[in-house]
């Protein structure tokens, strides 16, 4: 039961005025206002030609936007959550998934797939916000897990581009799992020396970023990706403080040590092109950066 009840009826919405451009010909950048044609848009990698704001990209877009000739083998498209909690919000969870389907032409919210990157055959993911906020239930977790294990006989690189709310909720602890089960399958590339680049764009947030987002080799953001584990409001309430401009945004997090790179879009393929030839290219074994950091005592400063 609610604790108060509306007697008087809501303020009803302005009724949107008919414009005489056809829907979807153009768009407004909601950070400089401008009015962009939308073929220029996605001809542009769906960034604005103007103030280089950054629109969320679907995963289709996103894979075109990093494999050579825009060529790539999928992987594991036919597994679907069975709704194992039978789990019922403010509509059942299979109606989420019916209406995430039809949105995406997907059945869950990542994509797997193996191509080349600047030559280098990779095993990329790519998660798709439009499907249930990107969430990580079972299914991602699963396909994640299996890109990476396809990986390490094959001796490819990983690549996982994120942008999710976090875990799934309609999927509970099954979907917390998925976090350890990932970043297992993480260790065992590391093991392996092959090398794991981390794409986290807005939001990267939750589980995600409490798993697989931050334990990149390196951590590549998109520029003013809004990228955390709990929510600005809620860390206000918890800590009593009013937090600082920019908080939870990728300049941020680079300047505070949690990132190595934020990088345009337009130069992602490029800068994972020269990362993974950093890593691939010579014959001795991969060593992260942070392997290297651990295995070398550290300068004594004079
Ligand atoms: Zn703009």
């Amino acid at each position: 039961m609610a604790w108060f009840k509306r007697d008087r009826k809501p303020i009803a919405a302005p009724a949107e005025k008919s414009s005489r451009v056809p829907e979807g010909t153009w768009v407004k950048c909601p950070e400089c206002g401008q009015a962009i044609f939308n073929k220029d848009l996605a001809a542009n990698l769906h960034v604005c030609p103007k103030c280089a704001y950054h629109f969320r990209l679907g995963s289709i877009d996103r894979l075109r936007s990093l494999f050579d000739d825009e060529e790539w083998v999928e992987h594991d498209a036919g597994l679907r959550s069975t709704d194992p909690l039978s789990f019922i919000d403010t509509k059942p969870y299979t109606q989420r998934l019916k209406a995430g389907a039809k949105a995406t032409g997907m059945l869950d919210a990542v994509v797997c797939a193996t191509g080349r990157i600047d030559g280098i055959e990779t095993s990329v993911a790519a998660m798709e916000y439009s499907f249930i906020g990107g969430s990580m239930g079972v299914v991602v977790g699963e396909k994640i897990t299996r890109a990476i294990e396809r990986a390490i006989p094959a001796r490819q690189p990983v690549v996982i581009v994120s942008c999710s709310g976090g875990a799934r909720m309609m999927e509970g602890i099954l979907s917390l799992m998925q976090m350890a089960k990932v970043s297992a399958a993480l260790a065992r590339l590391s093991q392996a020396r092959l090398p794991y680049i981390s794409v986290l764009t807005d939001p990267t947030t939750g589980g995600v970023t409490a798993s697989y987002a931050m334990l990149g080799d390196v951590n590549v953001a998109e520029p003013k990706a809004l990228i955390g584990f709990a929510g600005p409001r809620v860390i206000e309430q918890t800590i009593r403080q009013t937090l600082p401009e920019g908080f939870q945004r990728s300049e941020f997090l680079l300047a505070h040590g949690m990132l190595d790179l934020v990088v345009d879009r337009r130069e992602m393929k490029a800068t994972i092109g020269r990362l993974l030839h950093l890593f691939m290219d010579d014959a001795t074994p991969v060593r992260a950066a942070s392997a290297v950091a651990a295995a070398e005592p550290a300068p004594s400063v004079v």
